[in-house]
């Protein structure tokens, strides 16, 4: 059995049609990176001009600049103007921060959670800027260890804290997908700095907050 689409569904799926390709279809963004991804596309045996691939190019041309935006940005610029004074001596924890990466090996995806705590020294941080700096060096091709070592200097230099201690988990989509195929591995890397590398009890404690 089949169905008339009814006329709203044509005239919409119509006047989508229209942009799509009068308008859309001819809008550039970055012409040499998607030239290079519509050479990538012939050299894996595809078509980039079928219609479902047309704006492919534009697509990953877009999301490629989003994906590496850390490149741009640095912890200094995020963290200045959101360091105040206070008088706080206790550790402070954010944990579960969500990031997403690229491996520098195969430009795929890994993506986890990261937990932070740092023990202040007269500064606070404001929390969001936490999450911030493991984006800013998130969004670059990474190796995970050097990642969880970037925000831990990082904020160790610009909180001037008795310490900082940094631990990621992730799931690398180059392990999932190809390689080894191992889909339930998880990777974990620590960097701690100052009182939670020189204290065994300073680390065991916040290990003891990020314990899920
Ligand atoms: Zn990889």
């Amino acid at each position: 059995m089949s169905e008339k689409p009814k006329l709203s569904q044509v005239l919409t799926h119509g006047r989508y049609a229209t942009s799509f390709d009068a308008e859309s279809a001819e809008e550039v963004y970055d012409p040499r990176k998607e030239a290079l991804v519509r050479s990538m596309l012939t050299e894996i045996g595809e078509d980039p001009e079928r219609e479902g691939l047309r704006r492919t190019p534009l697509r990953v041309a877009k999301a490629m600049d989003f994906l590496t935006s850390g490149y741009s940005l640095s912890a200094e610029e995020i963290l200045k103007g959101a360091i105040f004074k206070e008088d706080v001596k206790e550790m402070v924890v954010v944990r579960d921060i969500e990031f997403y990466s690229m491996c520098e090996h195969h430009m795929l995806p890994f993506f986890g959670h990261a937990h932070v705590g740092y023990l202040p020294n007269g500064k606070v941080v404001g929390l969001s800027k936490v999450a911030r700096v493991v984006d800013v060096f998130a969004r670059r091709l990474q190796v995970q260890e050097r990642l969880t070592n970037q925000v831990a200097d990082a904020l160790m230099e610009h909180l001037g804290a008795h310490g900082v201690a940094v631990v990621m988990e992730a799931s690398h989509t180059c392990m999932m997908m190809r390689g080894v195929q191992k889909q339930r591995s998880t990777t974990v890397s620590s960097a701690m700095r100052g009182a939670f590398d020189e204290d065994h009890r300073t680390r065991a404690e916040f290990m003891s907050f990020i314990k899920p």
